[in-house]
């Protein structure tokens, strides 16, 4: 046994600190970003926010929100080939920029994907995920698909710390995700133990990929758009988002009504909830890593995204930042004991 020291930090236990700048208004904040990807010889342009590939957040409806508004969405592994049919049938060329197709890892997950990349050939990024990604199984997927898509951009994950990261961009990733347990639907933590707090897994996770001209994605635990600031802030390339976008019209959930007031069930991928819904049963041998939670509908996702956007330029203007680029450059973090004033927390009307 061997106790690491040092101390980690999550989004809430720092704050940014302004800084001087010639910025006049928000309005010149570029939140647009180019990215390059080595492998694959591909450019990415957009906002880099990503929706989760949630069954209830990646959904199609999702897709063709948010590509409208240049920000991406990992399309859920559960559709099956028919439906991805109909839905790229139907599909702009432009938004198959915005469209990250999941997978797991076993054979059929692989046959499904080939079948999914044979509907079209405009179809860019691939989005390998599991819960750990500290199986060797991940590392020979990444390698397969390297050697299958040598075009494609592939995205893998989810790890916390550097080795992993490098083991994975070595074996042909474009792009890392990065978080264990940071999730708001969540329960790894308290299940298992096991957990990195999200800040500083960005900070440690962007320094080895971009030492190797890699990228990451900061995924999970951002609970308002200051938690999207501080992650780019820490370096992160692309942020993933679950349960902010949760609960919208386009998330395709269960609604139910109660007292005359709508809400949409989400849960967690390893909730029994989605465990019962894709697979039929919680196995003997596991236990759920994930829970369910009511949330009251909150509309278009447009109106979401606009609150987001507008808190992300207000941050870059604050430390002078004219595009999400320079943020990671212009952070100063302070480690902080609060962040926000509870007193009305509970009055809040609007
Ligand atoms: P959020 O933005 O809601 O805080 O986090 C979303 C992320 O939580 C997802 O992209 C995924 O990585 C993770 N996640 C989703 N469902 C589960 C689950 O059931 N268990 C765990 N451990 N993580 C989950």
């Amino acid at each position: 046994m061997r106790i690491e020291e040092s101390i980690k930090l999550g989004f809430k236990d720092v704050l940014i600190i302004p800084k001087r700048s010639t910025l006049k208004s928000r309005s010149e904040v570029n939140l647009n970003r180019k990215i390059y990807f080595k492998y694959s010889n591909m450019i990415s342009s957009g906002i880099p926010i990503i929706a989760s590939n949630m069954d209830t957040v990646g959904t199609f409806n999702m897709a063709i929100k948010l590509s409208s508004l240049h920000i991406l969405t990992a399309i859920h592994k559960y559709y099956n080939i028919q439906e991805w049919k109909s839905f790229i049938t139907h599909l702009p060329h432009n938004m198959f920029d915005y469209i990250m197709v999941s997978t797991g890892i076993s054979d059929a997950d692989y046959i499904k994907l080939k079948e999914i990349f044979s509907l079209s050939p405009l179809l860019k990024y691939i989005c390998i995920d599991i819960a750990n990604g500290y199986s060797d199984h991940l590392i020979h997927f990444v390698t397969k698909i390297r050697t299958n898509f040598p075009n494609k951009i592939i995205c893998a994950g989810n790890v916390v710390t550097g080795e992993m990261v490098e083991a994975l961009l070595l074996a042909g990733a474009d792009i890392v995700k990065v978080g264990i347990g940071p999730g708001s639907v969540c329960t790894t933590r308290t299940k298992t133990g096991v957990g990195y707090p999200q800040l500083s897994a960005i900070i440690e996770c962007a320094d080895a990929a971009h030492g190797l001209q890699g990228h990451i994605i900061s995924d999970g635990g951002c609970v308002n758009s200051g938690d999207i600031a501080k992650a780019f802030g820490a370096g992160s390339d692309f942020v993933m988002l679950g349960g902010i976008f949760a609960g919208h019209n386009e998330c395709e959930g269960k609604i139910i009504k109660e007292n005359n007031k709508k809400f949409m069930i989400f849960y967690g991928m390893s909730s029994t909830n989605a465990m019962q819904l894709h697979i039929g049963e919680v196995a003997g041998y596991k236990t759920d890593e994930g829970k369910s939670v009511k949330l009251l509908l909150k509309g278009p996702v447009q109106n979401t995204v606009f609150d987001i956007l507008g808190g992300l330029r207000s941050s870059c203007t604050y430390v002078g930042a004219r595009e999400i680029k320079e943020l990671n450059k212009r952070t100063t973090f302070i480690r902080v004991l609060e962040q926000e004033n509870t007193i009305f927390n509970d009055d809040t009307l609007f």
